[in-house]
């Protein structure tokens, strides 16, 4: 297997990439390249569960190759996606914003020179996740690249809400589009070793991410949480169900961050701790102390907003799961062939288009979208879940 298979439902994207990566082996042989196909910066967009990430790490690959563009086999591809190769450093932001400093030190590594005498590849995840900040720091660079080093921005678009317009004028840009079901089912089965069924009804319901589609099939938890999302909507018989199931909603979200933390935290803790030379009794271990009480701190600080978001995108997928039953319901009530969210739920559909007016579906399914704003807003996530379930029973 290449590492393109890996790039699911991508021909285009591929393509583009696949050129780029043999003009730039030509660079690296001392060869002009014919067209010119390879570029020092590149912005990987697309929607959620597109596989930007997946995208920018095989092109990585496929500059790193040893023996073509992205044989998978050789070690300059498989240190690579394995996220070990020396020239190839790794951004994720995630809900830890990287820091002025930090963005500075990073562009400074990467205008060394290559150690295998290819290229320093830089891929920075969730671009639009960068502060304004180490944004102007990454723009230094982009906009004078040293000669062997390559910026890999993924962002979910190049609106400039995400990715700056002087930014985005450096980048070349590589679109992904949603993936094909059948398409996302293949990669499961084949890279995943899911069974064929599972791996049909896991692309089925997935909503076109492809990480949503393997959890799904292979993590237990994952499919209760669905499920348990999916009971709701029927599930509201009485008053009383509003706030129990309010909570489960959000008591879900706040499990799934804690477990999603509970030992990155720590790891992070001691490596920090290792790194200060805690516990020294060395000339100079007061001062030293006093400045790591103030890192910890400020890991903390950082680990606690990472919760925050990892327990706002778990509610926030929930919601858009939920948004999806209501969206079938109103499908199913206009008889249209439309495919559905939630094939697995057509009988759930069935049952409250027969029982419900299109008026109270909608009215249900904008209080799901309003939930999604509010969180987006702030508001603490149990006044606005219970908001959301209370007009899900009333209708
Ligand atoms: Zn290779």
């Amino acid at each position: 297997m290449t590492v393109w298979s890996q790039v699911v439902g991508q021909a285009d994207a591929v393509e583009v990439l696949t050129k780029a990566a043999q003009a730039a082996a030509l660079i690296v042989r001392g060869e002009q390249a014919a067209s010119g196909g390879m570029t020092h910066a590149w912005l990987f967009t697309g929607p959620p569960g597109s596989g930007r990430s997946v995208a920018a790490r095989a092109f990585a690959a496929a500059l790193q190759c040893d023996s073509g563009t992205g044989c998978g086999e050789c070690s300059g591809c498989r240190t690579t996606m394995a996220g070990t190769h020396a020239d190839v450093r790794l951004v994720v932001p995630e809900g830890l914003s990287i820091s002025v400093a930090e963005m500075r030190a990073l562009v400074q590594t990467a205008a060394r020179r290559p150690t295998n005498g290819r290229w320093q590849v830089v891929i920075i995840e969730d671009a639009d996740r960068l502060t304004e900040g180490a944004a102007n720091a990454l723009l230094k660079a982009v906009e004078e690249p040293p000669e062997r080093t390559v910026f890999l921005l993924c962002a979910p678009s190049d609106h400039p809400d995400d990715v700056s317009v002087t930014i985005r004028s450096r980048c070349r840009g590589v679109s992904l589009r949603i993936p094909p079901a059948k398409a996302i089912a293949e990669v499961l089965v084949e890279r995943d070793s899911v069974d064929p069924d599972t791996a049909k009804w896991a692309a089925s319901v997935c909503g076109g991410h492809v990480g949503r589609a393997r959890r799904l099939a292979t993590d237990e938890a994952a499919r209760e949480r669905r499920a348990a999302v999916l009971r709701i909507p029927l599930g509201l018989r009485r008053p009383g169900d509003v706030f129990t199931l309010a909570d489960e909603l959000v008591k879900a979200a706040e499990n799934e961050a804690s477990e999603q933390s509970g030992t990155r935290d720590e790891i992070e803790r001691e490596a920090l701790k290792t790194a200060l030379g805690a516990g020294g009794t060395g000339k100079g271990t007061a001062s030293a102390t006093r400045g790591s009480a103030g890192a910890l701190k400020e890991l903390e600080r950082r680990q606690k907003s990472r919760a925050t978001r990892t327990q706002r995108d778990t509610l926030d997928l929930a919601l858009v799961d939920l948004a999806g039953f209501y969206r079938d319901v109103l499908v199913t009530a206009s008889r249209s062939e439309a495919a559905l969210n939630h094939p697995d739920h057509a009988n759930d559909a069935r049952t409250a288009a027969a029982s419900w007016s299109p008026e109270s579906t909608l009215r249900r399914l904008e209080a799901v979208l309003a939930c999604r704003e509010a969180l987006e807003l702030n508001v603490k996530p149990r006044i606005a879940v219970e908001a959301m379930v209370t007009t899900l029973y009333y209708g």
